[in-house]
Order: C-alpha cells, then structure tokens, then sequence
C-alpha cells in the first residue's frame, strides 16, 4: 500500500533528518512509528502526503510514485491528524468535519449525511455537537472531531502524528480503544507517530523503531520483546515496562495455575521479579513457571505480559472527557 524505498530527507547539508529508509506498509495495517524527539517520525509522516518532500529514494502509494500523484488530490485523500488539535476556531465542528468534502464539493445533503455519520462513529452526539464552536469541547472531544475530520472524505490511509499526546491519560486510553474499535471496523490503512511504547504496544499491528532518522526495528509487538534489534530498542521496550512497573506489577495474577509437574519443564521466575527482569526471561523463554516462596504457583506466557503492558494501567474508571 505505501512503500519507502531508500527514502532520505536532509533539511540541510549537514545532516539527515531521516535517512536510507525502507518500509512497506500494508493495505488495512495498522503501523506505529515510534522514537525519540527528533528521531525522524514527523518528516517520515508527512513525506506520505508530501507535506515534506523527500531528497533522496522514492515513496509508492499502490504502486505509483507519490510524485505523480496530483499534490492537493493527494493530501485530501489521505486523512491527517494533528497533536496540537488543529480545529478552525471560528468554525462550528460541522463545519470543521466538513472541510474537505467541501473542496471536494460534495452536495450538501452527501455532506451532512457524512458529518452525522462521522459524528456518531467517533462518539459524539451530533445534535448536541454539530452547531458548537471547537472551544466549547474537551480536549478529547477536540481530538474525536479531528479523527472525524480526517475520516470524511473516506480516506484509504490515515496519518496520525501523537494525536493524543497532549491529552490525559485516562482520556487518551478511551481514545485509543475506541480507535482501536474504529479501525476493527472501518479497515484503514493507519501510520500513527508515538513516543510512547506503551500505546504503541497497544494500537500497532507493527511497530517500526526510529533513532537518528534510521529505522532501527520493525516488527510485531510481541517480536520487539522477543528479539529486540539491539540495546535501543530493548531500552525501548522495558521503558514501557518501567512505565508499568511502579504500578506493582503482579506476575501472580497473570500466571494460569497449572499441576505442579506439568510446570516442571519451564524456566522459573519469581512472582516478585521487576518487570524488566520478566521481559527479559520471556525474550528468551515463550512461557515460564511462576515461582512464589520457593514454589511453583502457576505459568506465564509471553502474549499475556505483552497484553498486560499494553492494557496497563488499568482501574481508574470514568474517564474525565
Ligand atoms: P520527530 O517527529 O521524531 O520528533 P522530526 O521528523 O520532527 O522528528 O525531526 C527530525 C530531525 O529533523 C530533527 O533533527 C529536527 O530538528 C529536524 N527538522 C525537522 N523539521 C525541520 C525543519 N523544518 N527545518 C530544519 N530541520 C528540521
Ligand atoms: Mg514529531
């Protein structure tokens, strides 16, 4: 679906912004880029709709050259969202919505049809919403409006740099399952930018590792943790691990109880290890016997810690939207 092929960017001389990067993304994938402050994520992003234009290798988008695709067609085609919530202040949320369909001059029935649509899909009620100004909404709610806004004209490839970041993070966890929910249903191909290894653990299909404007990794959750590229990515991974652990992490609770002698065979962990030390075990072992005082309590497996780390923190209930 979209494809970078030797792709550098450099903003000067000196040095490279993004560099040799090669990526194929898949048609209705879900794909996190994630690194550092300044590890090349953004310009990454915007090079797909050619808000920044690459200065070496090319981008395909079904095949073709990005650069033969006509500019403007192609940025209204892929939809976009903003961590700074980008809404037009002056404008009620419908008309926010609305936008490209309105350079696409869609009827005005095909568009209020769409914005309602949108509207419920994202979870907000249209007739309490559509006629209000951006200011008179949460922050969370500010952001629903930029997915929606980004979904109107039905892309096929969303772009998503941190959009939500700049949230709380109990409103930023319903956000990321209700995307979650969205994308289940509606099978877009998404490119979210994170720094957070927690949320990407949680939303990507597959995550590709960024430093220095290089890919360093990518691949699927579960192979970050298992086989991590090097040192970076490991930091990377028991940083969302540390992020959990002073959580009280409970190996305990996710151990499924087995006979004593069917847990034999395993390497053993105890139930009191750090996270990381957990990581690290299970990087090498798929599943391992729960040890508590002295005593093998239970098996752990690989998938339900990564689960685990993607779900946490948990119990805090309501959200604050
Ligand atoms: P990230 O999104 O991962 O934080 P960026 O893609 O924004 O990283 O930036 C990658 C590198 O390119 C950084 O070193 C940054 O300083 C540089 N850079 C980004 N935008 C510009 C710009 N408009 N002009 C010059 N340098 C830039
Ligand atoms: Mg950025």
């Amino acid at each position: 679906m979209i494809e970078f092929k030797k792709v550098s960017m450099q903003f000067s001389d000196e040095c490279y912004a993004v560099q040799s990067v090669d990526l194929e993304i898949q048609k209705g994938e879900f794909f996190v880029l994630i690194g550092p402050s300044g590890s090349g994520k953004t310009t990454t992003l915007k090079m797909i709709n050619r808000l920044i234009s690459s200065t070496e290798g090319e981008i395909y988008i079904k095949g073709q050259k990005i650069s033969e695709y006509d500019m403007y067609e192609l940025r209204w085609d892929i939809g976009y969202v903003l961590q700074q919530i980008a809404l037009f202040p002056h404008m009620t949320i419908e008309e926010n919505i609305a936008v490209v369909p309105e350079l696409k001059q869609w009827s005005r029935n095909e568009t209020n049809q769409r914005v309602d649509e949108l509207m419920l899909m994202v979870g907000l009620d249209p007739a309490m919403y559509r006629h209000r100004k951006p200011a008179e909404l949460s922050g969370g709610q500010q952001q629903r409006v930029g997915v929606a806004r980004a979904l109107a004209a039905d892309p096929e490839i969303v772009l998503m740099d941190e959009p939500f970041s700049a949230l709380d993070p109990l409103t930023r966890e319903k956000l990321q399952d209700d995307l979650l929910d969205l994308q289940r249903r509606i099978q877009k191909t998404i490119v979210f930018v994170t720094h957070d290894m927690q949320e990407a653990m949680k939303l990507g299909d597959r995550i590709c590792v960024m430093n220095e404007g290089k890919v360093v990794q990518i691949g699927r959750p579960e192979e970050l943790v298992q086989h991590p590229a090097n040192a970076f990515v490991q930091e990377f991974v028991s940083g969302a691990a540390r992020h959990v652990g002073h959580q009280a992490f409970e190996l305990e609770i996710l151990a499924q109880p087995i006979a004593h002698e069917a847990l034999l065979p395993y390497e053993a962990v105890s139930a009191d290890a750090p996270l990381d030390e957990v990581l690290s075990q299970l990087a090498k072992h798929e599943e391992l016997a729960v040890e508590k005082n002295g005593e093998r309590i239970g098996l752990v497996n690989r998938q339900a810690v990564i689960q685990y780390l993607a779900d946490s923190p948990k119990e805090r209930g309501e959200s604050h939207e």
